[in-house]
């Protein structure tokens, strides 16, 4: 039972961090997208907050201080407040912090037990900015997506549509929400660069299942 147990709780700090480092190796690659859709009904600035962040991140998980999934992300998501003024860093922040703080004190957890953890970022994430899904922001990506898991390619594709499903909404929160009925018949930023966190996640436990099919 135990072997079980210990061969089901297979995520590690490690596999946070390097879900953050493709995380932010994208962010980095689509930074210039991400702005451009800011630029269509925001202040064009959303490539360059989240480009500054993860690159912040990077530099804060490189030296290892954070030494268990929980850890990894409240470290993660405190880097992102400071260091990201538009409201999508406090909103990241929330997420990742949340996110790690349910996580608790864990060296190593399950693929569920990451996914309830989300689970609880999304709501933090909800709760600080006062928005539901169908509001045309990162929620309508990261609901959905969360949603799926424990299934990461589910939660992926999951993440995509719901990214999609934001181009005919009008924006309710944020900086869109001035344009009206402008803000119709655009893809909302923080919506498609939380599939980049979502298709990271992917990518990671992707490459963690098959190490532990290598050596299991
Ligand atoms: P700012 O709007 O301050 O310039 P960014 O451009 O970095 O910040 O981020 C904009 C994104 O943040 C939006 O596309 C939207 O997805 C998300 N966002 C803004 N306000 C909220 C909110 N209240 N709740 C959830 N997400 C929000
Ligand atoms: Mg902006």
């Amino acid at each position: 039972m135990a072997d079980v147990a210990e061969e089901a709780a297979r995520l590690d700090a490690g596999f946070v961090r390097r879900w953050l480092s493709i995380t932010a190796t994208d962010i980095d690659q689509e930074a210039d997208r991400l702005t451009q859709l800011d630029s269509a009904i925001g202040d064009a600035d959303h490539g360059a907050n989240l480009r500054r962040g993860f690159t912040a991140v990077r530099a804060a998980l490189a030296d290892g201080a954070a030494s268990t999934p929980g850890g990894v992300l409240i470290l993660a998501g405190r880097t992102l407040v400071s260091t990201v003024g538009g409201a999508s860093g406090p909103l990241y922040g929330t997420l990742l912090r949340s996110t790690g703080k349910a996580l608790g004190d864990a060296e190593r957890i399950t693929d569920e037990q990451l996914a309830e953890a989300l689970r609880a970022g999304v709501e933090a994430v909800a709760r600080l900015g006062g928005a539901a899904a169908g509001d045309k922001t990162m929620l309508d990506t990261l609901l959905p997506a969360v949603a799926a898991l424990p299934g990461y390619e589910a939660a992926r594709q999951a993440a995509v549509d719901g990214a999609e499903s934001t181009v005919p909404l009008r924006a309710r929160k944020g900086r869109a929400s001035y344009l009206g009925d402008r803000s119709i018949g655009h893809l909302d930023p923080g919506a498609a660069s939380s599939v980049l966190l979502l298709a990271a996640l992917a990518e990671a436990a992707g490459e963690a299942a098959r190490e532990a099919g290598q050596h299991g």
